[in-house]
């Protein structure tokens, strides 16, 4: 479960999030939406620790993400592309990381089927496509065999069957029991994936409901 509570986050320009409270729940997906600037990365790492809140406060699984014991195990993230090492392998990038994290050779190969990747294990980072960056992101963040994923815009840059596989890996993710958020700009893509909706604009809640009530009162 991932609380927010009075999440704030004022930047010298402007306020990024404004007072902003939710709760995603574990069992389904939340869809966490709102036009490009609304807020959500900002909310994303907050909630990561990557921030620290103007006032507020966010918690995973009761506990503040930094005093989780195994965070890679509690916590899968996908956020950009951006830190890849272009030189090093897709494989490298995931033993790295589960090396770091006392995670077992055989999961690395359990994530790369998972995400279809076991085909360019071996292929360099900075010569994948940007869809292939995005599923080793994906990789990345199903390593630990986390109880709870946040996605950041997972359908970026990926192709059509891309979007529909990340789609069925998320609902299926939510479906086993775990806490599924995923953030998007994309009203018609969020229809499709999400069971709830957290919906921001200007860093400020406008909705907190079932998509099918959202979609019924729009
Ligand atoms: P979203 O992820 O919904 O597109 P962001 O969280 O990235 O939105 O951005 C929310 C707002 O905060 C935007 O107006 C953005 O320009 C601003 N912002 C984000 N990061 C910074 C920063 N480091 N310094 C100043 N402003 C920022
Ligand atoms: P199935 O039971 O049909 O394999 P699941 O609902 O278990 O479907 O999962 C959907 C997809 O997500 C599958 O491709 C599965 O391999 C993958 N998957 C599920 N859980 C994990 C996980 N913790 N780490 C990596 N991949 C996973």
């Amino acid at each position: 479960m991932i609380e927010v509570r009075n999440l704030t986050k004022r930047y010298r320009g402007g306020t990024a999030v404004d007072d902003l409270s939710f709760t995603v729940e574990p069992g389904r997906v939340t869809g966490f939406l709102g036009p490009n600037g609304a807020g959500k990365s900002t909310t994303i790492r907050l909630v990561l620790g990557l921030d620290r809140p103007s006032g507020g406060f966010a918690r995973v699984n009761g506990r503040p993400y930094a005093s989780l014991d195994r965070p890679l195990t509690a916590v899968g993230a996908l956020m950009d592309a951006g830190d890849l090492h272009p030189t090093r392998s897709v494989r490298e990038h995931l033993r790295w990381l589960a090396r770091s994290n006392g995670i077992g050779e055989r999961r690395i190969g359990e994530v790369l089927e998972a995400t279809g990747m076991a085909g360019v294990a071996r292929k360099r980072a900075g010569a994948l496509s940007l869809g292939m960056k995005q599923r080793l992101g994906v990789a990345a963040a199903l390593l630990g065999d986390p109880g709870v994923l946040i996605l950041d815009e997972p359908v970026n840059g990926l192709d059509p069957e891309g979007v529909v596989w990340i789609r069925h890996l998320v609902r299926g993710l939510a479906a086993e029991g775990r806490t599924v958020l995923v953030s998007s700009h994309l009203m018609s893509e969020m229809a499709l994936t999400a069971d709830h909706l957290v919906v921001i604009g200007r860093g400020r809640l406008l909705a907190d409901t079932s998509t099918e009530e959202f979609i019924a009162a729009h």
